[in-house]
């Protein structure tokens, strides 16, 4: 049996440690910041090892996390700050003793609603001055959005970029200097967060780091509330059981495992998979058990078709091959997909009746019309976050079970374009790596421990910027060292990693 645990490693980069010996200053009286709408709640030394316990009050909900173990000292102070009459965040920002001069955010995740607290603990162990907020409302709901357009503009990008704004000044407050460097870590609508700023606040980062990002966000939601539509309810003769779903993922790597001439289960580029699900066919005079109907077959053909709208154009392409044992659990499962239902609910129609199966792709292209506060977050024009020395590091993993990795290529390409700038010229500033064998933001058949977030598992072995995306983006930014590669682990037992395998970059 695989067991997964994650140990922190401090850095191997040096450098001076210059936050230590304030932790006795860790009081209200050092973070006195006279900042309008920000109301500082707790300020609290915490030692090494603690476990805290969640939700930390505050009418907070830490979406079912109830403890998180603290990995070094710091001086923990929570805020709330109005962001307008009618919405707040919820603030936390984590100095460590041992600071390295770096300031950094964290993301959120869905529709949350919650605080990271493992990425806090991650950053700050390794001696980021590190704030989290929770994205303006609590929970992983997103009915706080209905008839609250303030709340909405906090989830969609004011919650993390007044985060870094106040995270900062708290900062120098408490240091009695200015960070050096700043940097974000995110995944999911994290790494949404992450480009939003690089597209929209391109001052706020010196280095960005982001996975799996929720990209064409409208579209995003539409496609991913469509699986029910071609499954149908339980019922439904479209549908596939759980076992039917392993039967087609035998096949899809029976046909496409080899193409990158190791046959290990593992689809190195799942774009070259043709796979073609026919000879899974019951036979009216041969096969009748472990096949499938020709409707069925159909269901199948269509979750790994492009997503297309009214007018014929691509709404978002379609799921990559080898993500089936997961997204069975998540897409194919005949339920309406929660995110979906909560999008169009409050933040599309501010109707809390409207039901996920009637999503149709007239209704896809209201949402995408819409875009509240541009949430698409597609803006190809990266010039101004390129201009200021800005570094911005982009993977995703190609077994994402949750957000086709196919959407990531596509960004890519878009700020090619409309840069006018070729994979070697953006290389200077935005690289993109795919990382083959990867769920949406860790496990999966590959070697996932890339060192993107906290909850990534490592058998203690020392992270540095081969083997850690976010130590890779501080030698980049700090010592111009770009990475050309990315090393991941894949773990069995404690301690003992099956393999390492190399993601180069997309070109
Ligand atoms: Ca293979």
């Amino acid at each position: 049996m695989k067991s997964f645990q994650y140990l922190l490693y401090l850095s191997g980069l040096t450098r001076e440690i210059i936050g230590s010996g304030l932790e006795a200053a860790c009081d209200k009286d050092r973070i006195s910041i006279d900042l309008p709408d920000v109301e500082v709640n707790l300020v609290q030394s915490i030692e090494a090892g603690t476990n805290l316990s969640l939700p930390m009050g505050h009418g907070l909900d830490s979406c079912g996390k109830t403890n998180q173990v603290i990995s070094v000292d710091i001086c923990r102070v929570t805020m709330n700050v109005a962001t307008s009459n009618q919405s707040e965040i919820f603030l936390e920002a984590w100095l460590p003793a041992n600071w390295t001069g770096r300031f950094l955010s964290t993301g959120n995740g869905a529709l949350a609603g919650c605080i990271s607290y493992e990425d806090m603990a991650y950053t700050s162990g390794f001696g980021f001055a590190t704030v989290g907020a929770n994205g303006g409302h609590n929970g992983t709901s997103g009915e706080a959005f209905l008839n609250n357009s303030d709340v909405l503009a906090d989830f969609v990008y004011r919650s993390v970029h007044t985060g870094v704004q106040i995270g900062k000044e708290i900062t120098r407050v408490y240091y009695g200097r200015e960070h050096d460097k700043s940097y974000y870590l995110g995944s999911s609508t994290g790494g949404r967060q992450g480009l939003k700023e690089a597209q929209d606040f391109p001052d706020d980062f010196d280095g960005i780091v982001v996975g799996a990002p929720a990209l064409a966000f409208n579209n995003l939601t539409s496609w991913a509330g469509r699986f029910l539509s071609i499954t149908g309810p339980a019922n439904s003769s479209n549908s596939l059981s759980l076992a039917d779903w392993a039967l087609v993922h035998e096949d899809i790597l029976r046909q496409c495992d080899a193409l990158d001439g190791a046959i290990d289960g593992i689809l190195e580029d799942p774009e070259l998979c043709a796979y073609r699900p026919n000879s899974l066919q019951c036979l009216r005079s041969g096969k009748q058990t472990n096949c499938l109907t020709a409707t069925q077959i159909d269901t199948v053909r269509r979750v790994f078709e492009d997503y297309h709208g009214v007018d014929g154009s691509l709404i978002f392409p379609g799921m990559n091959h080898g993500s089936e044992l997961v997204s069975r659990l998540i897409y194919y499962n005949n339920q309406p997909f929660q995110i979906t239902q909560d999008w169009y609910r409050y933040a599309i129609y501010h109707d809390a009746d409207w039901q996920a199966a009637d999503l149709s792709i007239t209704e896809a292209a209201y949402a995408a019309a819409l875009n509240p506060f541009n949430v698409d977050t597609w803006n190809g024009n990266l010039s101004t976050f390129q201009q200021r020395g800005g570094r911005l590091l982009h993977w995703h993993g190609l077994t994402d079970p949750m957000l086709t990795s196919a959407n990531s290529p596509r960004y890519y390409d878009h700020v090619s374009n409309t840069m006018a700038m070729a994979p070697s010229e953006l290389d200077e500033f935005y690289r993109f790596f795919r990382i083959s064998g990867m769920d949406h933001y860790s496990g999966g058949v590959g070697a996932w421990g890339i060192g993107n977030n906290g909850r990534v598992a490592s058998g203690g072995e020392p992270q540095t910027p081969n083997n850690n995306v976010l130590l890779a983006m501080v030698e980049w930014v700090e010592n111009g060292v770009a990475p050309a590669t990315v090393t991941g682990y894949k773990y069995i037992n404690v301690g003992c990693f099956l393999r390492t395998r190399l993601a180069t970059g997309w070109c």
